[in-house]
This record gives structure tokens, C-alpha cells and sequence, in this order.
């Protein structure tokens, strides 16, 4: 058979140019993801669209789930819902064995909806409404004590309703990272937690099961999590020796860092943040050196959020329009603000064109659409020229901002999942003028 004709081309390498920091600059175009290319994504959900990986959510998983299964004996996820609690995304998470780690009524009430079992649902945050913890206490769910107020109302309730609840309480300590989140939880020095760990075994009601914290988001230490384990540890066997009241669980909560490039960050997230397989070194080494029977060790809880989704998650936008600043300046403006996209706050995301642009590059200024000053997505980032209607692809989106997206001035997009086999789903539906208005009442005497 007659070869087609193919048209020699020659491009020009990028690789290995070092822009002003020393740091190299990454202009390679992304056109496709997980197989679907950019373009088609935008022809069938639109500009801008959410896309997530589940190719990548599951890696990043089961990579996660490995680095402490391998070093520790007994270890349980809990998928933290406020980082993306999209039920195609919940689903995932629960497929691969994870439980459900809450932080509201709603949530809690999510988590059962996408089949997780009452108990395996760890119901965690300061605000638990008396139904919320009535529901959770008959669902033997696991209730994670964050204040005394919540205690007493505990006891209160269960001596109510004649059922025992399973609770564990928060714990915040010094951990060499400050400022420390001492607002959740009970406090470690002062003696705060051990005194409520003795009220709880005291109750008739209570059963103390386990012990956590969570005690910080994009940590970079991972000797913060040696402190934390060891001041759990130390209260364990407390509990165990002192009270008799050994607990089954300690849970560390999240607060890995996803690769993404923090803002002022001087060298790229991905060449400095530490791995999954560092923080389990330091937790699992921890426990395992502290001095519990073989057979006593407890379960390790983990409650990652953002490390396991963030790189699973793109932004697609496209390009409106250009123009001067009075400075003289370039500046792009995009399709999506700052209110879809709320970690720009603390994040340079990467940042790449979805078509093979131009050697030449320019220092840009990238607006959202809003109409208000601060809707700047980047005060400055190299570019290739683009022009009207070009794509541009944001990298590592996939945690909080999702659930921390504002409706203002435009829609919320549509979020759409790439199977495993690289088919494109619609997981959630583009905000639509109905939807906004749905919830909204006119009063009669303004109604014509
Ligand atoms: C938000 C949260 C998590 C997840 O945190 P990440 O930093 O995203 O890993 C885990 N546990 C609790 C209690 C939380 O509030």
C-alpha cells in the first residue's frame, strides 16, 4: 500500500531555557487531556469548563494509599469533602475504599446518599447541628469532639435518646508550624485535651474510640507530623494505662501539599514540596517507635484533601481580549475570574496554551471577565502572544475550587470527568439563569 504523503516540518526545541530566575520555562502547548483534546472539550461544555482526571485521582490514590500501607500495618483514608465533594468525584474515592471525612449536616448527608456506611463516615468541624449529631450518633458514625460546648451538648443528647455515641476528640498542639491552628480542637500543652479525654471516658454515653488533629493545609514540614503523631501517641497510651480506655484509632488529617507553585515561591512546587511517601515516613516511624504492643498498634486515619486531587483537576478557559496597559504593559484578558478559580489567592498555577504558539513570549498581566479590580487571575506570567479565542489550559485546579466558587457577575461552568477510558462525562450541569433564580422569592406587591 502507498505510504500518505506527510509534509516535513521542523520545530524548534524549547526545552532547557532558563528564563531570569534560573528556573527553566515550560512553554510545551497542552492540547489534549487524558486523550480528549482541548478544543473538542470547549465545542461540547463550553468556555470555561472544569476538567478532572479520574485516570489521575485514582493514581494519585492508590500511590497514596501505598506509601503507608507499605510502612504501617492498619491504615484507613477518609475523603475530605470540602476539597471536591461532586459526587462523581466522592464516588471514586469511595470506590477505591475510602471513607467519608465531613464537615457539615449537608455534607454528612451527601456522604450517605453516595453509599458510605454510617460508620465510616468521621464527622469533624465545630458546627454540628443537635439533628446533625442526633442522625450521626444512630448511624454510629465516628463524631470528632471539637469544643467542650459540643461535649456537653454530646452528653446531653445521648442521655436523651438513651444511645452511646462513638466519639474521638480534636487535638491541636505546637508543632514547630505557626501560626498554629489553635481554634479547632482541644489543646494539647495547656491540659485542655486530657482533661476532656477524661470527661468523655467519665460519661455514661461516650465511647472514646480514637484521637486526631489535622493540623495545617500545604504543609511543608513533615517533622510537624512526627510532633503531632508522638503528642497522639502520648495521649493514647494515657488513655490506655492511665484510664484503661485503649483507643482504636489515630487519625493525623490532611494537609499534604499538592505540587502546585506557591505565589513568591522562589523554585517550582513540584522540585520542593515533600511527597506522600516523606510525610508516611515521618507518621509511620512515629507510631511504630513509640512503644505499643505489636497487636495494639491503632489504626492510622488519614484524611487527605487537596494532595490527591489538585493535579487531576484543569481549568479550560479562552482568551477575549488584549491590550496595552497605560504602563504599556500586556495584558490578556481571560473567561474566568477569580471566583471560579479561588486558589489563585495563594497558588502561581501553571499556566499553558492549547495550541503550538509562537517562539515569542511576552510578560502579561491576566485578567478574569469580572467587572472589579482585584478579578486579576495573574499580576504576571510569560506568555506566547494569544489572540482572541485561543484556549488556555490551568493546571492543578482540582482541590477547594470547586466548592469554594462563587456565582458572581458570570455562571458557574460545567465540570466534566475523563473516564478511565478517556470518554468525556458532564458531572455537573453549567449554571444556568433558571438555576440562579430558582431559589429566590419576589414578594406579592412587587410581582407586576
Ligand atoms: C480540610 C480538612 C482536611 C483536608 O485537608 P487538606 O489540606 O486538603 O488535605 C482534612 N481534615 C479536616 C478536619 C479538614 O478540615
Amino acid at each position: 500500500m502507498k505510504q500518505k504523503y506527510e509534509r516535513p516540518t521542523i520545530k524548534k526545541m524549547n526545552t532547557g531555557l532558563m528564563n531570569k530566575f534560573g528556573t527553566r520555562t515550560d512553554f510545551d502547548p497542552v492540547e489534549v487531556i487524558d486523550g480528549v483534546p482541548v478544543k473538542s472539550l470547549v465545542a461540547d461544555y463550553g468556555s470555561p469548563v472544569f476538567v478532572l482526571s479520574e485516570k489521575q485521582i485514582r493514581r494519585n490514590y492508590q500511590a497514596a494509599v501505598r506509601s503507608f500501607k507499605t510502612r504501617y500495618p492498619k491504615v484507613q483514608f477518609a475523603w475530605s469533602y470540602k476539597t471536591n465533594y461532586l459526587n462523581a468525584v466522592c464516588k471514586i474515592f469511595h470506590q477505591e475504599g475510602s471513607w467519608a471525612e465531613v464537615v457539615s449536616g449537608f455534607e454528612y448527608h451527601k456522604a450517605l446518599g453516595n453509599g458510605v456506611a454510617g460508620n465510616q463516615i468521621i464527622f469533624n468541624g465545630p458546627d454540628k447541628k443537635e439533628a446533625d449529631l442526633i442522625f450521626a450518633i444512630e448511624n454510629h458514625s465516628l463524631i470528632h469532639i471539637d469544643h467542650y460546648d459540643e461535649l456537653y451538648l454530646l452528653i446531653e443528647i445521648c442521655k436523651r435518646i438513651n444511645k452511646t455515641a462513638k466519639v474521638a476528640i480534636r487535638v491541636n498542639f505546637d508543632t514547630g508550624v505557626y501560626p498554629t491552628w489553635d481554634r479547632f480542637g482541644f489543646n494539647y500543652e495547656n491540659g485542655q485535651a486530657w482533661t476532656a479525654i477524661n470527661k468523655i471516658v467519665a460519661a455514661d454515653h461516650l465511647e472514646l474510640i480514637g484521637l486526631h488533629c489535622h493540623i495545617g493545609t500545604f504543609m511543608l514540614s513533615t517533622a510537624a507530623y512526627s510532633v503531632a503523631a508522638t503528642k497522639l501517641c502520648d495521649l493514647a497510651i494515657r488513655c490506655k494505662t492511665e484510664l484503661q480506655n485503649p483507643v482504636q484509632y489515630l487519625d493525623l488529617g490532611g494537609g499534604f501539599p499538592s505540587t502546585n507553585t506557591l505565589k513568591g515561591a522562589y523554585l517550582p512546587g513540584v522540585d520542593t514540596v515533600p511527597s506522600v511517601e516523606d510525610f508516611a515516613d515521618a507518621i509511620t516511624n512515629t507510631i511504630l517507635n513509640f512503644g505499643f504492643a505489636t497487636d495494639e498498634l491503632p489504626l492510622l486515619i488519614l484524611e487527605s484533601g487537596r494532595v490527591l486531587i489538585d493535579d487531576a483537576g484543569y481549568l479550560i478557559g479562552s482568551v477575549l481580549a488584549n491590550k496595552r496597559l497605560s504602563d504599556g504593559r500586556r495584558a490578556t484578558i481571560v473567561d474566568f475570574g477569580i471566583n471560579i478559580l479561588f486558589t489563585s489567592n495563594w497558588y502561581d498555577h501553571k499556566i499553558s496554551v492549547a495550541k503550538e504558539a509562537g517562539q515569542y513570549t511576552e510578560e502579561t498581566v491576566l485578567f478574569g471577565p469580572l467587572c472589579m479590580n482585584i478579578d486579576v487571575v495573574r499580576e504576571s506570567i510569560t506568555l506566547p502572544l494569544l489572540e482572541r479565542g485561543d484556549q488556555v489550559v490551568v493546571h492543578k485546579v482540582g482541590a477547594y475550587n470547586m466548592t469554594q466558587w462563587m456565582q458572581f457577575i458570570n455562571m458557574r461552568p460545567a465540570v466534566v470527568l475523563i473516564d478511565m477510558q478517556g470518554k468525556s462525562h458532564l458531572i455537573r450541569k453549567p449554571e444556568t439563569l433558571a438555576y440562579l433564580e430558582m431559589m429566590e422569592e419576589v414578594p406579592d406587591y412587587l410581582s407586576n
